[in-house]
């Protein structure tokens, strides 16, 4: 099981932040923002690349979930960034599908 399936599974600790049928979210352990979120499915998916007409149905859970996510942090209602890195040069460190939702401060540096 790769690192994200033991997190979702509570095999790995982690400060849990939502979860459902389909999708966990928790911190993340290295914050780049002063609210910084991952929002996975459990079902391992390695990237956005690896969505196809099987998974779908999981992904769009896991993009439902995004605003459930972000009610329950007060810092992120005023608006919040949704990133995923696919591949290594996206920068992808950790091959299961996860959504950084980050926030809680006015993110100028736009990189789209
Ligand atoms: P990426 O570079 O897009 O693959 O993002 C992987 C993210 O996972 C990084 O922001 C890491 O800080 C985060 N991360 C890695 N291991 C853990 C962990 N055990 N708990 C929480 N976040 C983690
Ligand atoms: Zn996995």
């Amino acid at each position: 099981m790769c690192i994200f399936c033991k997190i979702a599974a509570g095999e790995i600790p982690s400060t849990k932040v939502y979860e459902d049928e389909y999708c966990f979210a928790f911190k993340d352990i290295n914050p780049q923002a002063p609210v910084h979120v991952l929002l996975i499915p459990k079902e391992h998916i390695e990237s956005v690349n690896s969505i196809n007409e099987e998974n779908a149905n999981v992904v769009c859970e896991v993009m439902k979930a995004i605003p459930k996510v972000a009610s329950l942090i007060p810092e992120l209602k005023d608006g919040y960034r949704v990133i995923s890195n696919s591949g290594k040069n996206a920068g992808q460190t950790v091959f299961h599908l996860h959504f950084h939702i980050l926030g809680g401060k006015e993110m100028n540096e736009h990189i789209v």
